[in-house]
């Protein structure tokens, strides 16, 4: 992606030191996702959001029909319907029947459709005053300002600022105190609904077979606004258009869920053409307690298109929740007016490019952290971070990426350049490292270092501690004796990729993995061709270096003889076995040989937990009090919950005190760390907190990044808690196994003896060597 604009760096900056805005998003957010999970706890949301996707998608595929049926059917029960295909279209209509009707007051209903096509602006230039009558939108109207997110446009305001601005606009002292704030909006707006000559709403479905609208609302202002004025115009997007009054009910049940917590709303309303009465005579008469004239404008603006996108057609079937951005770790920092254009959150980003062009998500797009976590709570399943990924790509490819970026990745692709330049950053690194590995202050990287201290490259790469691996000389001698008890993969084969970042900057970490596996007692290989799996590339949108990469990962690695690829990066793991299925879309052969690669790979936890099956060993110390952190990619791309909290509890002997939300991100993302250092660090800020508030010394993890951001997070704050991989913990506790083993009564004379962590907090470990 090109180097980020001048304004949006200062917007950045202005959020970062927006301490109310971040406080009252924090606050929100983290309630939402509590009630969230009440919300979904008595429904089975699998099958909720399978069956609402398949709704979705079948809509999506028959739109062209649906458009021509909904417009039939509309128009037989007395609406008039505009097929608008562009933004400027559907202004253009708007306006006129604004003019033509002489409307002096509009009063609108929330509705991100006409945000989109900036419908406020093309209204008052046709001489009318619009008004929002939804208590978000009001707010961010008299503020100046655009909704900040899909269904709580003033979710970045704290109440303290609501009643500051209210109290300004209407000049009279108001209190933060939302009931009262509340009072003011009913007081302020009643009069706005009475007095319009056209109310303007959105729609949250429309249904082919009737014509009928359906929209959703807590507040009733949109009743109000779709009954009191004469004329109601409704903009809808031709993506919320639904076969039959059957898809309604699961859209009803799933988005109140997702987007607010509520099991359903508070007001449904059903307007199928304009009101009317035929208790005289039966005569028909339109236009009875309700509006005369019903419009509604079916907006294309570049779905149809979008619709044979093969890379971003799955965002059609966003039911614009936002409970996307309620997950997003970014978001929660900056806000959607940084993280999206007019569509925010993740979703937006890919919304953004498909309405708005991929100038204008050009900047917002690189916010994305790639944690994962907007995906698992879409009730449609759309791959939001894939799309983003795409979407990245495109603004690399059409943009440029910046010159840095490019240049290192140009020299990384190619593995031999590669660990040359990786040995040679590692020689020059060295003077600036401390006794711990850890480079405090690196000035041309613009404050990277200020709240993390950053790990020195190893001088020595675990590829040269493990040359006694290759496959020949490995192979050649017998499989090591197990010390896990009961572990079903004696004897067998394993090949290690632990990945680059544990290759060149934390190879203890790698060292530990062999050390746990042949402890299992496995033959473990360590295939010397291999590189990088090519995630820092697809990351950055280089996809033509995340093909070579991967390609070059696939060749090193199916040629191996071994039972299983055992990695301890979960993010290498998803990005071989997940990912490169995406990354090989247009060459099939790459493909197949990639699923190859892919049967055989797996994950250090799961390795343990279901193919080695270890249960309960014979300890004589107990292990150690701590806490997990569930990376995103192990939690959000491999659904790994149960399985490291069992290894650690009932294979390790260690207890464990949950951090509150264990699978919120940490602020690494791979070089996201490193282009947004203050944004990183107020993400990883909140991970500390929360992982101090458990008092307990040791902080583990299945993943390298994660544990190179915690770890630099601890050390820059001389925090004495000790961030390690599950490995590291795992191979600590060898050798008390090896003493069981040699003195079987060791456990029975020592049992209750030493409760306290056999791991000595204030020796860091894990320091390059
Ligand atoms: S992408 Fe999914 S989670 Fe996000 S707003 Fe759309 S439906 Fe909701």
């Amino acid at each position: 992606m090109p180097a980020r604009s001048k304004a949006f760096q200062r917007a950045l900056d202005a959020a970062l030191d927006n301490q109310a805005q971040r406080q009252a998003l924090e606050r929100t957010l983290t309630r939402y996702r509590q009630r969230r999970a009440e919300a979904f706890a008595e429904v089975d949301f699998a099958a909720l959001r399978a069956d609402l996707r398949r709704r979705k998608e079948a809509a999506i595929a028959r739109l062209p029909e649906l458009v021509e049926q909904f417009q039939h059917a509309a128009e037989a029960v007395g609406a008039t319907v505009f097929l608008a295909r562009t933004a400027e279209d559907a202004r253009r209509y708007v306006a006129e029947l604004v003019q033509r009707l002489g409307v002096r007051l509009v009063v609108k209903s929330k509705s991100m459709a006409t945000e989109e096509i900036r419908l406020n602006e093309a209204l008052e230039h046709a001489g009318a005053r619009v008004v929002e009558t939804d208590l978000g939108e009001w707010i961010v109207q008299l503020a100046g300002e655009r909704p900040s997110h899909l269904i709580g446009p003033a979710i970045h305001k704290s109440r303290e600022q609501i009643a500051e601005l209210f109290s300004r606009v209407l000049g009279r002292p108001i209190p933060p105190d939302p009931p009262q704030l509340v009072q003011v909006a009913r007081e302020e707006l009643r009069r706005a609904f009475i007095e319009a000559d056209m109310g303007i709403t959105g729609a949250n479905a429309a249904i082919a077979e009737t014509g009928t609208l359906v929209i959703v609302t807590n507040e009733g202002n949109a009743e109000l606004v779709a009954t009191l004025p004469p004329v109601h115009v409704a903009v809808v997007g031709i993506d919320k258009i639904v076969p039959t009054l059957d898809d309604v009910p699961p859209l009803l049940r799933v988005l109140p869920r997702a987007g607010a917590a509520q099991k359903l709303t508070v007001r449904v309303l059903f307007v199928t053409g304009p009101t009317r009465t035929a208790d005289i005579e039966i005569q028909l008469v339109r236009g009875a307690h309700g509006p005369r004239e019903l419009h509604i404008v079916l907006l294309d603006n570049g779905r149809f298109a979008a619709r044979e996108d093969p890379d971003l057609s799955e965002a059609l079937l966003c039911i614009r929740c936002g409970a996307c951005s309620n997950v997003c770790p970014p978001y929660q920092v900056v806000s959607g007016h940084l993280f999206g254009h007019i569509y925010t959150g993740p979703i937006g980003l890919p919304l953004t490019a498909i309405h708005h062009g991929l100038e204008a998500v050009a900047d917002p797009q690189s916010l994305c952290v790639s944690c994962n976590a907007c995906e698992t709570v879409c009730p449609v399943a759309i791959p939001i971070p894939r799309l983003i990924l795409d979407v990245r790509a495109r603004v690399a490819e059409q943009l440029g990426l910046p010159f840095m970026k490019r240049a290192v990745l140009e020299r990384w692709s190619d593995p031999a350049r590669g660990d040359r330049w990786a040995r040679l950053a590692a020689f020059a690194a060295a003077p600036f490292a401390d006794r711990d590995g850890f480079i405090h202050s690196l000035p041309f990287v613009n404050g990277a270092t200020s709240e993390r201290h950053l790990l020195a490259p190893a001088r020595r790469p675990l590829r040269d501690q493990l040359r006694h691996l290759t496959p020949q000389e490995a192979l050649a001698r017998p499989a090591p004796e197990p010390l896990f008890a009961g572990s079903k993969v004696v004897g067998r084969t394993v090949a290690f990729f632990p990945g680059c970042l544990i290759d060149r900057l934390l190879p203890e970490m790698g060292r530990a993995t062999v050390e746990v596996l042949e402890a299992c007692g496995c033959r473990v290989l360590f295939p010397p061709e291999q590189h990088c799996c090519g995630l820092v590339a697809s990351n950055a949108g280089d996809r033509r270096h995340a093909l070579e990469l991967a390609r070059q990962t696939v060749e090193a690695l199916e040629r191996i003889e071994a039972d299983w690829i055992v990695t301890p990066s979960t993010s290498c793991y998803a990005a071989i076995a997940q990912d490169y299925q995406h990354l090989f879309r247009n060459e099939p052969a790459w493909r197949e040989r990639a699923a190859r690669v892919a049967e055989r790979l797996i994950d250090f936890v799961r390795f343990l937990d279901q193919v080695a099956q270890l249960g309960p060993q014979e300890w004589t110390r107990p292990g150690p009090v701590v806490t997990y952190h569930d990376s995103c990619q192990s939690a959000n791309a491999l659904g790994l919950r149960d399985q490291p909290r069992r290894l650690l509890t009932e294979v390790l002997g260690c207890q464990m005190v949950e951090m509150q939300e264990s699978s919120f991100c940490c602020g690494f993302g791979g070089t996201f760390s490193l282009d947004y250092p203050r944004l990183s660090a107020a993400i990883l800020e909140r991970k500390l907190r929360t992982a101090a508030e458990t008092g307990a010394p040791l902080i583990v993890a299945d993943n390298p990044g994660c544990l190179m951001q915690i770890r630099g997070g601890l050390h820059a704050r001389g925090n004495p808690q000790r961030a390690v991989h599950i490995a590291e913990l795992a191979a600590e506790r060898l050798a008390d196994l090896a003493r069981t083993l040699r003195d079987p009564h060791a456990n029975v004379r020592s049992h209750g003896v030493d409760a306290t962590s056999q791991i000595d907090v204030s020796e860091p470990r894990g320091i390059p060597q």
